[in-house]
């Protein structure tokens, strides 16, 4: 079930580049393992799937100790500052940095450590239920941390107010872009040339993929509905 479903996500993502004249290559699916089995992990991992991405900390320290060592994992929930240090430690990227402290305190364990990628989570809707830095803040927060830390700033990430219509996303989605380029102008980015876009669910990917999305975090679609 897995194996096709991933098949399906695979081609789905693949037909969505195609259509916006990008190369299905550029775009990296991560798995969101959120409560599914390290059985389920496995068997997305034997079908070649080697990014997964996890929201809650001690779930996800769990799941890590028993999963492949290969495995590249992305943390996607929100992250608390004095959880930070844990989080550096078991996750090869951050993606949902949002303040200065925590990335200090990322920085703190990444420097004992190979380094720290993280993405900047930005509140692009507005939505009171998100976390996210506020557009406006972006330019000071993206400053601070490249000059006061050592961490490899990839990118932004972004998710926008629940709508079920995919098409609700878009303007967000492209908010998201124009920010990534804005702020890679200024040399916030470890790579200007190359700046990592995370936005795009089960609901929107598509959307997310034609407006520039390089990683889309999708979990429903491929693992089922998640048990409560
Ligand atoms: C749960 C979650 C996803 C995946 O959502 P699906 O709708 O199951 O694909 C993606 N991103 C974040 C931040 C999440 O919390």
């Amino acid at each position: 079930m897995i194996a096709e479903r991933l098949e399906q996500v695979r081609e789905t993502i693949g037909q969505a580049a195609l259509r916006a004249g990008r190369t299905p290559g550029d775009i990296t699916l991560v798995a969101v393992s959120k409560r599914q089995s390290v059985t389920q992990i496995a068997t997305a991992v034997a079908c070649g799937q080697l990014a997964f991405g996890e929201n809650y900390l001690q779930e996800a320290q769990e799941k890590i100790e028993a999963c492949p060592q290969q495995i590249n994992w992305h943390f996607i929930g929100h992250l608390q500052s004095n959880k930070a240090r844990l989080a550096a430690r078991l996750f090869q990227v951050i993606e949902t940095v949002d303040r200065l402290k925590t990335a200090r305190l990322l920085d703190k364990e990444a420097r004992s450590g190979t380094g720290l990628s993280i993405l900047v989570q930005v509140n692009v809707g507005e939505d009171p239920r998100k976390s996210g830095v506020a557009a406006q803040q972006l330019p000071g927060l993206l400053e601070a941390i490249h000059t006061q830390t050592t961490l490899r700033v990839e990118g932004l990430m972004t998710m926008p107010p629940y709508n079920p219509d995919p098409e609700a996303s878009r303007p967000h989605f492209a908010r998201l872009r124009a920010l990534a380029e804005e702020n890679a102008a200024r040399g916030f980015f470890a790579d200007t040339s190359q700046v990592a876009l995370s936005m795009g669910m089960s609901g929107d990917f598509q959307v997310a993929i034609e407006e520039g999305a390089t990683l889309v975090r999708i979990g429903t679609s491929i693992f089922g509905e998640r048990t409560p």
